[in-house]
């Protein structure tokens, strides 16, 4: 997505090896109309697929996956890594480890909110080794509900996190891919959208 590729061009920072700083559009502050984008790119190449419910994990996949949950005109649901006092019904779990914050949290999923009549579109900010995406996948087979993709704004393809979700018969559709690092620079591989 060319958009979003000139985007991390110009706004990105790499932080050592293997991490892409996007806070100033959709990790931290966001920018509504380049989401807008995103979220049109997904729900066109998702339009015909069925889609019930888009899927993400908190905090920063809410954001795109609520714009494609607009677009698609169906809800988003985001599976929380805290329990609080209103979680009172049966919950779906999965253990994540975190790239970023680097601890291992249970994230969950009211049982109510999928059924086996579910197909559903997983939406993620970033793609790495694929500890997320494999976490809400467990989840979403627990509820019996078909998975129709992983759909992705930026896969680091460096990483492992394409190759094990593919590994599981799930399609991964990403909008930016990054072959890797460079002194400090972004080198794109070609991207899905
Ligand atoms: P994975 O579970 O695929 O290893 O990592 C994906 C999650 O880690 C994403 O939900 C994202 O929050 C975070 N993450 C992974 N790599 C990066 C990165 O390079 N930059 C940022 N900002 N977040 C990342």
């Amino acid at each position: 997505m060319e958009a979003l590729i000139s985007r991390i061009k110009h706004d990105g920072t790499v932080l050592g090896d293997d991490i892409l700083k996007v806070d100033s559009f959709l990790t931290h502050q966001v920018d509504p109309k380049l989401m807008r984008q995103i979220g049109q790119a997904f729900a066109q190449k998702f339009s015909d697929s069925g889609i019930t419910k888009v899927v993400t994990i908190e905090a920063s996949g809410n954001v795109p996956a609520a714009y494609v949950a607009e677009e698609l005109n169906i809800p988003m649901i985001f599976a929380k890594k805290a329990k609080n006092v209103t979680m009172n019904d049966e919950l779906l779990t999965a253990e994540v480890y975190s790239f970023t914050k680097k601890i291992t949290s249970t994230v969950q999923i009211s049982r109510k909110f999928l059924s086996e009549n579910d197909k559903v579109l997983i939406i993620d900010d970033f793609l790495a080794n694929g500890q997320a995406a494999l976490g809400l996948i467990t989840i979403l087979k627990e509820a019996g509900a078909q998975i129709a993709g992983v759909g992705i704004v930026i896969e680091k393809s460096f990483q492992t996190g394409r190759t094990l979700v593919e590994e599981t018969g799930i399609p991964v559709v990403s909008l930016a891919r990054i072959a890797g690092f460079e002194q400090g620079q972004v080198v794109f591989a070609e991207a899905d959208l």
